[in-house]
């Protein structure tokens, strides 16, 4: 895809936070983007794309609302089409997968809240980590544990069922 990286018009880059943040700044959005290895990089990308991601120094862009996923300092950018997983810190219709090596969804924190009034995922995905079944590094886009956003997901479906049932 030629016109990939034709999303960088400098109107939609905040020139001071891009500046601030050096080089490590997304283009779209001029949040600073989060190291990923080529390894996960070729787990994820469209088959197209698997030569440019050769290159070493990818990040990979954190906000909710960017349709970037990776870019390079370069000018190499990966948008949402180019990547094949769905990206759960960027969706938010079902299923939105916040745990990758095991398939867990942001739904089923809800509906585990909603049925039990806990929720043992984390406890779950802690014990297959121990266990040494998880390979975040292939399997996640972000190419890093996802307890993080698992216990964030939890946390906010344990809010909103505290509304639900405590109005
Ligand atoms: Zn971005």
């Amino acid at each position: 895809m030629s016109d990939c990286c034709s999303i960088k018009s400098p109107a939609e880059t905040t020139l001071a936070e891009t500046a601030k943040a050096g080089t490590n700044a997304c283009p779209k959005c001029g949040q600073p983007g989060k190291s990923v290895e080529s390894k996960t990089l070729k787990q994820m990308v469209q088959p197209r794309h698997l030569e440019v991601v050769n290159k070493p120094g990818f990040l990979f862009c954190r906000s909710a609302n960017c349709e970037v996923v990776y870019f390079h300092p370069d000018g190499n950018c990966l948008r949402k089409p180019d990547v094949r997983v769905r990206v759960g810190l960027k969706e938010t219709e079902d299923p939105v997968p916040i745990c990758y090596c095991f398939g867990f969804t942001e739904a089923m924190t809800v509906e585990e809240i909603q049925a039990t009034g806990k929720c043992a995922i984390p406890q779950r995905i802690t014990a297959e980590v121990k266990s040494g079944n998880c390979a975040c590094e292939i399997r996640n886009p972000q190419g890093s544990c996802c307890l993080g956003n698992v216990n964030a997901a939890v946390k906010e479906a344990m809010k909103g069922a505290a509304a639900h049932c405590f109005p």
